[in-house]
């Protein structure tokens, strides 16, 4: 144990400060679209707050999200001791706020799902928290009292989601984000095998109790929450009997309280075959469905386990989703072994075509911990343990494709399906598909958003004439979704930003490595 000159132990009350590192621009910051609401980031840390809720009650906490806000220096010296979580992806932030609290002889606790893809050792902090938290925080909490901390608190055990205690909101100002959270699951029964999911929480899918996940809801309807909640679960529908218990009660809640949230989630594509269920999620004010499509190439599907994609129409499963009114979000994947030269057409028509507006494309990345990366590795092909960031143009491991092909490629992909015009042109299937309902609350935030878009897209924006086109389309032939059209027309906005952001990175780096 590393012991600092401030403070080693002997205090029951202590000054914690919870940290949220940044994360990098891309498609999952939502950033350029949040800047029309006056929102700075899309979602709350919830596992900081909900690590918060685990330590002691005694305790003085606070949190800082470095996504919303700055961390200060009176921040630091406020604190005891720093619990920072995070994911891959935030690494890089995450090493930088260590060296901070350390320049300061602040004690730090690193946690979350980037200390099972990471090695210990480079985190460069006092404490590693690896495994899920409830098995491991008071424990921990307790050796920190009493000054006996160890380096490593590590738990393979996979504690019921019954001992999940409820966020603590008190640490948060829920006004500067765009959609509130919920978990209710975690755990996925599929393989996919370049997933990290299933190596961290289990392939068997643990879930909440109704009454939990009801108490959070009631939470946030407390605290004065109205609008988007994300269900963050791994796969809504991995155990689908108790997916359907909670979505009757869910129903059944949003009734009592007059429809006030509108839930997001994401769930496996098998969804398509349960007509029941579909209908269920559409009673309980389910909108929005992030499903990993990853490939229209069977072969893919099927060499990387994906199989409960495979022996379908994967657009006519699409279709299925949409005809309940539920907006599908896609995930896809370029840089499989089995993907040929005509991949990047095929995506890009299969795009197209899906009336997926939001289409996540990334390059394929060997997590550490994943079967891919175990496989890689014994082939020899494995570069570095990657960034977790899936739109930066950095490969860590060696495709069967040509590098700069592969990369070239995927560039492409991305400037054809968010120009103006594809773009515009998924979001008018979207709304003749899924015919969303704008609820009729009136928002000064809907209103300079509005404001914003005409400005920006409408005025000052290089594809003024495709936004208008589109504008007046939606007025016109969609009066009732004219709302939701506009949220799309904004997300498009921030697409086309980052498309232009990783046309701007350079390739020839990661080629040179191979
Ligand atoms: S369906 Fe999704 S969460 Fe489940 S194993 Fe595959 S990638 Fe992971």
């Amino acid at each position: 144990m590393i012991r600092r000159a401030r403070w080693s132990g002997g205090d029951e009350s202590l000054n914690v400060l919870l940290i949220y590192p940044r994360f990098p621009d891309t498609y999952w910051s939502f950033r350029y679209a949040l800047s029309f609401q006056g929102k700075r980031a899309a979602q709350p840390p919830l596992g900081l707050l909900t690590v918060a809720s685990l330590l002691p009650q005694s305790w003085n906490k606070r949190l800082i999200d470095t996504n919303v806000e700055r961390l200060r220096e009176r921040d630091l010296a406020w604190a005891d001791v720093a619990f920072i979580g995070g994911m891959h992806v935030q690494h890089e932030d995450l090493i930088a706020i260590v060296r901070r609290c350390r320049a300061r002889s602040l004690r730090t606790v690193v946690g979350g799902p980037i200390t099972s893809s990471l090695p210990a050792a480079t985190l460069e902090c006092d404490h590693v928290v690896i495994g899920e938290a409830e098995d491991l925080i008071a424990g921990l909490a307790g050796d920190l009292e009493r000054g006996v901390a160890h380096a490593v608190y590590e738990s393979a055990e996979r504690p019921a989601m019954e001992r999940s205690p409820m966020p603590d909101l008190s640490l948060i100002r829920m006004r500067r984000y765009s959609t509130m959270t919920v978990q209710y699951s975690r755990g996925c029964p599929f393989s996919c095998e370049f997933c990290d999911i299933i190596e961290i929480y289990g392939r068997r899918p643990r879930t909440k109790a109704v009454a939990q996940v009801l108490a959070e809801l009631d939470q946030l309807y407390d605290a004065g929450w109205r609008g988007p909640v994300f269900i963050v679960d791994d796969n809504f529908i991995g155990n689908k009997a108790r997916a359907r218990t909670l979505l009757a009660a869910i129903a059944e809640w949003q009734k009592a309280h007059d429809y006030v949230f509108r839930f997001i989630t994401e769930a496996s594509l098998n969804l398509a075959d349960d007509p029941d269920l579909l209908r269920s999620m559409r009673d309980a004010g389910l909108s929005s469905v992030f499903l990993g499509i990853e490939t229209p190439d069977e072969s893919s599907l099927a060499a990387t386990n994906k199989h409960q994609n495979t022996r379908r129409d994967l657009l006519d499963s699409v279709a299925i989703i949409q005809q309940y009114g539920i907006e599908v979000m896609g995930g896809f994947i370029l840089g499989f072994d089995t993907d040929r030269e005509d991949i990047f057409d095929r995506l890009v028509d299969f795009i197209q075509k899906s009336a997926i507006p939001i289409a996540m494309v990334g390059l394929l990345q060997a997590m550490p911990g994943t079967q891919l990366f175990r496989r890689l590795s014994k082939e020899g092909r494995i570069l570095d343990s990657g960034r977790g960031n899936n739109t930066d143009c950095q490969l860590n491991f060696r495709p069967r494709m040509q590098p700069d092909r592969l990369i070239e490629g995927y560039r492409s992909v991305l400037c054809r399906i968010y120009s103006s015009d594809s773009y515009y042109q998924r979001v008018r299937l979207y709304l003749n598909r899924c015919r969303p309902r704008d609820q009729a609350r009136f928002s000064m935030g809907n209103v300079r958003a509005l404001f914003l878009s005409i400005l920006r897209q409408g005025i000052l924006g290089k594809s003024r004439f495709s936004y208008w086109r589109f504008v007046l389309g939606a007025a016109t032939r969609h009066p009732r979704s004219f709302g939701a059209a506009m949220t799309m027309a904004v997300m498009g906005y921030h697409f086309q930003m980052i498309t232009e952001q990783v046309m701007q990175a350079g390739a020839g780096s990661n080629a040179a490595a191979m």
